[in-house]
């Protein structure tokens, strides 16, 4: 079991399985959303995520549509307003910023995405994949529900 949680600690979760690799954003909506340099992010299946409390401080905010939709759109605690995940009802995954897990997820970074519009104080030490923006469709984290 994965857990997570909030600053505050109102809202805490947990995953029951598997947590994709993590993906480096450097993209400037995610310094601006995490305060960094950038957004740790990741993945895991809908049916293994559970709300243990809290959801009710869930705020939502969707930002202006940059390209095709979906927006992006982030979740935080009304509180104290860590990024919480985002659970979509029509999608078969729930994303969220590894930051907020408790527990070691097992998993590891695999690339950086949008690095052209990186901090110029973001500097990185890996030879992991690097995208100057995002990467092929066929190789995004999975989002959207698969028909
Ligand atoms: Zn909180």
């Amino acid at each position: 079991m994965i857990r997570g949680s909030c600053l505050c600690g109102g809202i805490r979760f947990e995953i029951s399985g598997r947590v994709t690799p993590i993906q480096i954003c450097h993209a400037r909506r995610c310094q601006k959303t995490t305060g960094s340099a950038f957004a740790p992010e990741a993945a895991c299946r809908a049916d293994r995520f559970r709300w243990i409390a809290g959801e009710d401080l869930i705020q939502v905010y969707e930002a202006p549509l940059l390209r095709e939709p979906p927006p992006l759109r982030r979740d935080f605690c009304r509180v104290c307003g860590s990024p919480v995940p985002v659970v979509r009802e029509d999608s078969d995954f729930v994303g969220f910023m590894v930051g907020v897990l408790d527990d070691d997820p097992g998993s590891r970074p695999f690339r950086h995405i949008f690095l052209g519009q990186r901090a110029a104080w973001d500097e990185l030490s890996d030879d992991l994949p690097r995208f100057d923006e995002r990467p092929p469709a066929d190789q995004r984290l999975p989002q959207r529900r698969s028909s």
